[in-house]
């Protein structure tokens, strides 16, 4: 990234426009905002995002990772959900760096109901997310948006152990294998709280994710999620029994299980999103 410290917000500069624009962070919305310009640039730069890049960012608040982003990338489109931050934001941008104006547009809307990106289609997902909604935004757009082929979030650092564990950890769990069906995941850094204002009261996670081919499997996704949610719903139980009612009874599951060779008295812990496709993948009818 070029380091140019127009596009680093400090700390007085959030209170500022937050001031100016009488925005008092709300927890609804997940409002924190990074006044930390070190973070921003641990970001940016673990998310690999180069000129040619389209990013999607959300929830890009009062900008201060939506900035560097521009720097960095050819587009950013940034989705926000409050109306006054999403009119703000083309503001800012062309105040304190004109230049990459042209580089930005706003969705001022949910993302979980945003279906469409303007093109070109963005190839990375760079947030920090609203804490309340992170994984169902993070596997919603991968679900979505097929060209993303990178995602780097900030989360809380209990979701971003879960969203980066792998079988047999105590923390695996449905966002685990699900966020396994598309990416590669790794727990990048953790961050402090203080990097925030207001802070919250939990540290917080980077998430670094690379898009895989998903398992090779007849079963669909919706098959497969269906079946870690059955799995998990009965977390402690042995697979012949949690998947008991999916399967339609307990010997239809042991059938199932058997037949894609995984021992039916292990529990969903121990599963890879692998073995997890191949149980889908016996379903007859
Ligand atoms: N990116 C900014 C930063 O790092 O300072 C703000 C991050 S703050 C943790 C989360 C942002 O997401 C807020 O601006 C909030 O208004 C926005 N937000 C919350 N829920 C959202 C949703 N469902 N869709 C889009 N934006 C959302």
């Amino acid at each position: 990234m070029n380091d140019d410290a127009a596009t680093l917000l400090t700390a007085p500069l959030v209170r500022e426009l937050a001031g100016r624009l009488d925005v008092r962070p709300t927890k609804h919305w997940g409002q924190n905002f990074v006044i930390d310009p070190n973070t921003v640039r641990k970001i940016v730069r673990l998310a690999g995002v180069g000129p040619a890049d389209s990013v999607v960012e959300i929830g890009p608040g009062l900008g201060s990772l939506t900035l560097p982003l521009l720097q960095a990338a050819a587009h950013v489109t940034a989705v926000e959900i409050d109306p006054r931050l999403a009119e703000q934001l083309p503001r800012t941008v062309a105040d304190l760096a004109p230049q990459l104006r042209e580089r930005l547009r706003v969705i001022p809307q949910d993302a979980m109901t945003v279906t469409e990106m303007p093109d070109p289609q963005p190839v990375a997902l760079v947030a920090n997310l609203p804490y309340n909604v992170a994984v169902p935004v993070v596997l919603s757009f991968l679900a979505r948006f097929p060209t993303l082929q990178r995602v780097l979030v900030m989360v809380q650092l209990e979701v971003a152990e879960r969203l980066a564990a792998g079988p047999g950890s105590k923390v695996y769990g449905v966002p685990s294998v699900k966020a396994a069906w598309y990416a590669d995941v790794r727990l990048a850094d953790r961050v402090g709280r203080n990097v925030f204002w207001p802070a919250p009261n939990v540290d917080s996670g980077l998430v670094a994710m690379v898009r895989h081919d998903p398992p090779a499997t007849t079963a669909s996704r919706e098959e497969v999620f269906a079946c870690i949610d059955a799995a998990f719903a009965a977390r402690r139980k042995t697979l012949r029994a949690a998947l008991a009612g999916w399967a339609g009874s307990a010997p239809e599951a042991e059938r199932m299980l058997r037949a894609a060779g995984v021992d039916p008295s292990l529990r969903g812990e121990r599963l890879t999103i692998d073995q997890f496709a191949a149980i889908s993948a016996q379903r007859i009818g």
